[in-house]
């Protein structure tokens, strides 16, 4: 076991689109494998023919794509030895191996019919148990442990109906180890006679997943913790099949809760405190409801990739020293399960807010143009790209997101077209207008227009007028412009340059009415 090339896998079911805890599973599982010079694959579990969504396959693969965190093998992103890698096309192969178990005696065929089924729970209920086939119950039950031989044999041979249960013991501790949380004791008593095999020819979850991370030579199952209740079960399922000695690790990552901590996050919880919790915005089917629900994604609402990933790491592990900002690269050394809490990780949205903020101080002023630039490109403008680089820098300090930089800077290309109303009210009187158009005239007569001199001149021109500066400082600004606020007020005069400052001063002295 231990010479083993590490192999690790992320197996969504496309019942819908990635939730932000499925992505952070694929991280776990991404972050693990390059950690060991490992293979990290992307397996399809589609076998729920039901719940099966169109499009959602495609969108569990272009989400992993955005993130950085691409499989090296697997439905998307090329054929291993291992191929295929969905279930469905797999699905000739399960068969040869439910037969095997009902050989060696751990498995049976069922025929109850679903009227058969209910009867057996409500009988087990009215006597206050919990309903299930299990050791005692199946053998009431139509199948072939109490069927005769021959029986079965007709049953199969007239095409009726049958599903393959797996037999579990009667009275046994399943024992499972798990790297998160030590080992896992359930009582065989405990457990269901899960169905195998299923009357429409297909293999159910359990087997499925165990056949394929068996032959597809998985090393480690890092998964939700919604599946640690299976774990017994597929434990079970290796020792029947005898590959004990080749079984993989388990891993059951903690839930994401809401940032309340009261219950898992959902879909709903973004709603209706607005953050996304999905990777990339869509529109895909309701899995049972069959209606099509569009979502919203982190990489639409301004997140950037690195800064997403970077916060979901984060999110029920921790590192092993203070560190919060991580490469991918960075990640891959320092991580380790032993660092995943067994505890929920509470998600916090301004947190998530933060690290985008922190991504976007990282970037270069010419990364961050280039994004304003395809921006300002769809709303017509062509500047110059020193220009939006000089002015990225000007404004970048307040944005968290780069789709915050219209807001924050789009005087820089339109004039103001309305002034603060309350700087107006508050300070536009004969003499700050007088002021203003003074300071108007000595910009006129510069021949360099740096911050610096524009400064001075101000200064100068107050002094001359006897004004207080911070009376009309702000005024000042409101004329170039329109807002209160905004970024160093001479540092943006000199990117507008002399001939629009001028512009923009006349135009604010003749229209500003106090
Ligand atoms: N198909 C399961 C899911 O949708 C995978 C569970 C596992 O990783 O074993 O989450």
């Amino acid at each position: 076991m231990e010479n083993r090339r590490v192999r690790v896998r992320f197996a969504p079911s496309p019942t819908g689109p990635l939730h932000m805890g499925g992505v952070r599973t694929a991280l776990y599982n991404y972050l693990f494998a390059k950690h060991h010079g490992g293979d990290f694959i992307l397996r399809i579990e589609d076998t729920d023919q039901e719940r099966f969504v169109p499009g959602a396959e495609e969108y569990i693969i272009e989400a992993l794509k955005w993130c950085g965190i691409e499989p090296n093998e697997g439905i998307g992103f090329g054929d291993g030895a291992y191929a295929p890698y969905r279930q469905s096309d797999r699905k000739p192969m399960y068969r040869e191996y439910a037969d095997q178990l009902i050989h060696s005696g751990n498995a049976y065929y069922a025929f109850d019919t679903s009227e058969e089924l209910g009867e057996m729970r409500k009988l087990i209920e009215a006597a206050g148990g919990t309903s299930s086939y299990n050791a005692i119950t199946r053998q009431n039950m139509k199948n072939s442990l109490t069927l005769s031989e021959d029986e079965v044999k007709q049953r199969i041979a007239a095409g009726e109906p049958y599903v393959i249960r797996m037999k579990i013991p009667r009275n046994e501790e399943i024992r499972v180890k798990d790297l998160i949380r030590g080992w896992v004791v359930v009582h065989s008593g405990q457990m269901d006679d899960k169905v195998l095999f299923k009357s429409d020819g297909m293999p159910t979850y359990h087997l499925a997943n165990v056949v394929d991370d068996y032959t597809m030579k998985i090393t480690h199952v890092i998964r939700g913790e919604e599946w640690l209740p299976s774990a017994p079960l597929h434990v079970l399922l290796y020792r029947s099949f005898g590959w004990e000695a080749v079984m993989p690790e388990f891993a059951h990552l903690p839930l994401l809760l809401r940032p309340d901590g009261n219950g898992k996050l959902s879909k709903r919880d973004g709603d209706r405190l607005g953050f996304p919790v999905f990777p990339i915005s869509g529109n895909l089917q309701d899995s049972k409801t069959k209606k099509m629900e569009s979502f919203t994604g982190y990489r639409e609402s301004g997140y950037f990739p690195d800064a997403f990933i970077n916060m979901l790491a984060l999110l029920g592990w921790h590192s092993s020293g203070n560190q919060e900002l991580y490469t991918l690269d960075e990640l891959v050394k320092d991580f380790s399960l032993d660092r995943v809490s067994k505890s929920g990780a509470k998600f916090d949205p301004e947190k998530s807010k933060w690290f985008n903020q922190q991504y976007l101080r990282k970037r270069t002023d010419a990364a961050l143009a280039a994004i304003w630039m395809t921006e300002l490109k769809t709303k017509g403008f062509t500047p110059d790209p020193i220009f939006v680089e000089k002015a990225v820098r000007l404004i970048k300090e307040k944005a968290m997101f780069a789709n915050e930089f219209w807001t924050l800077g789009s005087f820089l290309f339109v004039a103001p077209e309305a002034y603060d109303a309350e700087v107006v009210k508050k300070r536009w009187n004969e003499n700050s207008a007088k002021f203003v158009a003074a300071v108007n005239t000595a910009y006129q007569a510069m021949t360099s227009f740096t911050a610096a001199e524009a400064e001075t001149l101000f200064k100068q021109t107050a002094e001359t007028q006897a004004i207080k500066t911070g009376e009309v400082m702000q005024l000042f600004r409101v004329c170039v412009s329109g807002a209160a606020g905004g970024p160093a007020l001479f540092e943006m005069c000199e990117l507008l340059g002399k001939d629009e400052v001028v512009k923009r001063l006349t135009r604010a002295v003749q229209t500003i009415k106090a």
